[in-house]
This record gives C-alpha cells, sequence and structure tokens, in this order.
C-alpha cells in the first residue's frame, strides 16, 4: 500500500484521521464513513472508522507527544508507535490469530492502522463481569512460548539477535516501568495514590529493608537482562477477548527484557481478579467457582507455555547449549521465579501506585475495598520475598489462595 505524504507529526482529530486512510484505498467510498475517538488509555488517541454501506470498519492508534493523564508536561516520545507497530508484525510472524492485524503504519505520524477488533471485550472488562474465557490459558501461553522463543538466543543469530534489540530500545517507556512499577510504589513518592486508611500499610512496606532488596534484584532485571521481545504491558486491559479469540493489543512497551516479565504482569493481573471477587465467597476461606477458574488459567497459562517453548527448544534451539541437559528447565526455572517476583510487584503497584486496576477501585464499599487493597499488599510483599520458596504454579497458586 502506498504510504500517505507527510509533512510532520500533527494531532489527529476525528476529521483529519480520514485523510490518512484514504490513500489506503480500504473503504468503497459508498455513504458516509462514521468516525469515533475511542481510546481510555493514558497515553494515545484510538480512532474507530466504519463505513455502514459496506460493513467495512478499522482502527486508526496515534500516539500523543505527551501522557494523557498527566498532560503537556510527562512529554513521551512518539518512537512508541514505531515500536508498536513493529511488535505487532514481530508477534504476527508467530502467532498472526493472536494480534490485531496492522494494515498500515507511519512513524512519523506516530500512527498504526489496524484491524477492528470491536466484537472482542477487554479482558478486564469481561473478568470483572465475571465471564469465562476458555481459550485464554492455551492462548496466551501460546502467544507467550511462541513469541519469547523466536526473539531470543536460543533461535536467533546472535547478529539478527542484537540488531533486534537495537530497534525494540524502549527509553521512555521503560523509564514509566522503572519510576512506576519498581520504584514510586516502595518509596514515599508523589506518584503514589491511596487513600489514608492505607498509609499504615504502605508505610510498612516502605520500612521492609529485605523487601526493597528484593525489589532491586527484581528492578536490575528489568533494566539489563535482554533476553526476549516481552510485551511489556501485559495486563488484562491489553488482551481482547471472546469465547473463542484472544488477541494481544497495545505492545506500545515492548523491549528487550528478562523472559518472565510478560508472565508476571497476566498472572498479577488474574490475582488482582480473584482478590475483587472474594465478596462472591460464602464461607471464609471457601473459594468460589470464578477464583477456582483464575486459578486453572494461571496453572494452564504456565503449561501450554513451558509445553511450547520447550517443545520449540527442542526443534528449533540453535544456541549450541540448547542442547545440553538441563539449561532448558533452567532457563525456566528462573523465568518463574522471575514471574513471581514481578506479579508481586504489579500487585502492589496497581494497589498505592499511579495506575490502579478497575477490579479494585470500582468496589463500591470501601471498608471492603481498603480491606482487600491491604491484602494486595501483602500478598504483593510476600511473593516478593518468598518467590524462591514457590518452585512450581501449585505452590504459587496456594500462596494466592492464602493470600486473598
Ligand atoms: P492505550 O495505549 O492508550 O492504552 P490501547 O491500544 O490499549 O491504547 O487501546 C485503548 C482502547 O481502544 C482499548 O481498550 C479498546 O477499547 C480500543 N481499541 C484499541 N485497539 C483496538 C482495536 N484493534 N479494535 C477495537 N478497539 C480497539
Ligand atoms: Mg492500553
Ligand atoms: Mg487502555
Ligand atoms: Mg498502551
Amino acid at each position: 500500500m502506498s504510504a500517505p505524504a507527510t509533512t510532520g507529526y500533527q494531532t489527529l482529530t476525528e476529521e483529519t484521521v480520514v485523510k490518512i486512510i484514504e490513500p489506503l484505498r480500504f473503504f468503497t467510498g459508498e455513504g458516509e464513513l462514521r468516525v469515533k475517538e475511542i481510546g481510555d488509555g493514558n497515553l494515545n488517541l484510538v480512532f474507530h472508522l466504519t463505513e455502514p454501506a459496506s460493513g467495512k470498519s478499522l482502527i486508526v492508534k496515534q500516539a500523543l507527544p505527551y501522557a494523557k493523564v498527566v498532560g503537556e508536561s510527562w512529554p513521551l516520545s512518539l518512537d512508541r508507535a514505531r515500536i508498536e507497530s513493529e511488535a505487532l508484525k514481530k508477534a504476527a510472524e508467530f502467532v498472526p490469530d493472536l494480534v490485531p492485524k496492522v494494515l498500515y503504519s507511519n512513524a512519523e505520524l506516530a500512527v498504526t492502522v489496524m484491524e477492528d477488533l470491536s466484537d472482542h471485550t477487554i479482558l478486564r472488562k469481561g473478568l470483572i463481569a465475571g465471564n469465562q474465557y476458555p481459550k485464554l490459558a492455551e492462548h496466551v501461553g501460546t502467544f507467550l512460548a511462541q513469541t519469547l522463543f523466536h526473539t531470543s538466543d536460543f533461535y536467533l543469530h546472535p547478529f539478527a539477535k542484537k540488531a533486534l534489540v537495537q530497534s525494540f530500545i524502549n527509553p521512555d517507556l521503560c523509564k514509566i516501568t522503572e519510576d512506576l512499577v519498581f520504584t514510586d510504589p516502595f518509596f514515599d513518592h508523589e506518584t503514589n495514590d491511596f487513600p489514608d486508611e492505607l498509609r499504615p500499610d504502605a508505610e510498612a512496606l516502605w520500612g521492609d529493608q529485605e523487601l526493597k532488596r528484593e525489589v532491586a534484584q527484581l528492578k536490575l532485571a528489568f533494566l539489563t537482562r535482554a533476553e526476549v521481545l516481552v510485551h511489556g504491558d501485559l495486563h488484562s486491559g491489553s488482551i481482547f477477548v471472546t469465547g473463542e479469540s484472544t488477541k494481544m493489543i497495545d505492545p506500545e512497551f515492548a523491549y528487550y527484557g528478562p523472559a518472565g516479565f510478560d508472565h508476571g504482569h497476566f498472572f498479577a493481573n488474574l490475582a488482582l481478579s480473584a482478590l475483587s471477587h472474594n465478596y462472591h465467597t460464602k464461607e471464609p476461606g471457601a473459594r468460589s467457582d470464578y477464583q477456582e477458574w483464575l486459578f486453572s488459567v494461571i496453572r494452564d497459562t504456565w503449561h501450554h507455555f513451558a509445553e511450547q517453548f520447550s517443545e520449540l527448544w527442542k526443534n528449533k534451539g540453535t544456541e549450541t547449549y540448547t542442547k545440553v541437559p538441563g539449561t532448558l528447565n533452567d532457563f525456566l526455572q528462573q523465568t518463574w521465579t522471575d514471574a513471581i517476583g514481578f506479579a508481586g510487584c504489579e500487585i502492589i503497584r496497581r494497589t498505592i501506585g499511579l495506575a490502579h486496576v478497575a477490579d479494585l477501585d470500582s468496589i463500591e464499599d470501601q471498608g471492603v475495598q481498603i480491606e482487600l487493597k491491604r491484602r494486595a499488599l501483602r500478598l504483593g510483599s510476600s511473593l516478593i520475598k518468598r518467590r524462591n520458596q514457590l518452585p512450581d504454579v501449585e505452590s504459587f497458586i496456594a500462596a494466592l489462595k492464602g493470600g486473598i
């Protein structure tokens, strides 16, 4: 497809976005074209374009040069739009059915034009509504196994891998994670956001030197371990679902990092959902069917991931050490342990940090909400500190059941 001529960056409006997609000749031109900005995120504009006459539709996502939530005082590189497009295209090489199809991208305008997935629901909304998605674990496990393996040194030539590392250098978005996930929530920082009732609990975290020492290790792993191309923001708001289909969207935080990072964020968001569903349980200690389903997603995601990753390692591993017995197990074990630690950080930052989750914040009874958040802080802290004593998915699920 031919690229539209561009004269530098401009913020698109519901009027000007139409000009951007004209050269794609995607729509038939019959009848009206409806345009609506539907973004619910903090960093970007998302336009939904539909042509009722033909039934065709698409999405235009544009990065803003600042964080929408804060305003122009927080500048943010537009290069993340290129990163998002490239990450979606990279994933489509291995799992085309698990990401939205990119129809066009323009780095100068920071635009990605992609398949419209409006027939899907954002997973977080589905989880809050108590819906189950039978394919979710298999699809997320497959996505992680395929994308992580094929972007690793176990598979790629070292030159090809380093070229990819280079093209996914993502300093601005990594800095957001470094600050908002790994640093600010563990100190009395102005970006933190929590009700007064939680201050003693927050102060307990800030005073816990053992915890902070462990978080320092996790942050260092995030800063330095360029193992695989991770999605970088795989929470339940970055996953679109139906009963049969799963799509990982919004990889603008993609970069080369530790292999357990995405698992950790996905598991943490399932754990927060399980916590938020506590009010469904009638008896103390009993778990609702819905919570059991959430735990089964964690279990099955890990098993699907480990099984497929192991198959790929055996059949497609090129790095010499992939043939040495035990190396696969060592890598999976490290990935697992890291995932628990990252999950702990995500649970804490979603509770007292800048960006919360609707799963907990939408609970109307403030007393219940605060009690659940208190448990979230204790759970997150315990996962970080005890991650080496939770060697497998069953011990992790037992810890979650005890902690929520
Ligand atoms: P942000 O980076 O700002 O969070 P997202 O990529 O997560 O942006 O998109 C924000 C919202 O826009 C999503 O929650 C979803 O409602 C809608 N959206 C994004 N991509 C698509 C798509 N391909 N099809 C339909 N809706 C989409
Ligand atoms: Mg998003
Ligand atoms: Mg969003
Ligand atoms: Mg985003």
